[in-house]
């Protein structure tokens, strides 16, 4: 599924790559100043990443969400019912930094959901975490 670069010249891929990626699908160079970090596939389709910060639960045991770049009212409006029914197995992504998870969805599709490789062996705990935390009305974290 990886694209390999190749540069719109013809000539030899450039391997700097001075560009940074789409935030979303990793594969296309960001348009630069797009708010989100997005390619221009990414936007059109309306497809966005929601990134979270995760931390050792309560007592140590299991994981909680200690940020977001949505708040958690608006996690639980918009994604609640979506992150309990997900059924699918979150994938360890070199992208994410230590300790992060983040939903990709499209328009009021939540697509998948991509996990730091340090949280690799965590994955029920993640998702455990994101649902606990869509089921708080706070306005903030
Ligand atoms: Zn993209």
């Amino acid at each position: 599924m990886r694209e390999r670069p190749s540069a719109p010249d013809g000539g030899a891929p450039d391997l700097r790559r001075s560009d940074p990626m789409c935030r979303v699908c990793q594969k296309r160079p960001e348009i630069p100043d797009e708010r989100s970090g997005r390619c221009e596939a990414c936007v059109k389709a309306g497809r966005m990443a929601l990134r979270f910060r995760l931390a050792p639960g309560p007592g140590g045991a299991g994981l909680r969400v200690k940020a977001g770049e949505i708040s958690p009212r608006a996690l639980r409006q918009k994604w609640l019912s979506q992150l309990q029914a997900y059924g699918s197995q979150p994938q360890p992504r070199p992208h994410l930094g230590l300790h992060e998870a983040e939903l990709v969805v499209a328009k009021d599709h939540l697509e998948t959901i991509r996990v730091a490789a340090d949280l690799a062996g965590q994955v029920p705990a993640v998702l455990e975490a994101l649902r606990q935390a869509a089921a708080r009305t706070d306005a903030s974290w």
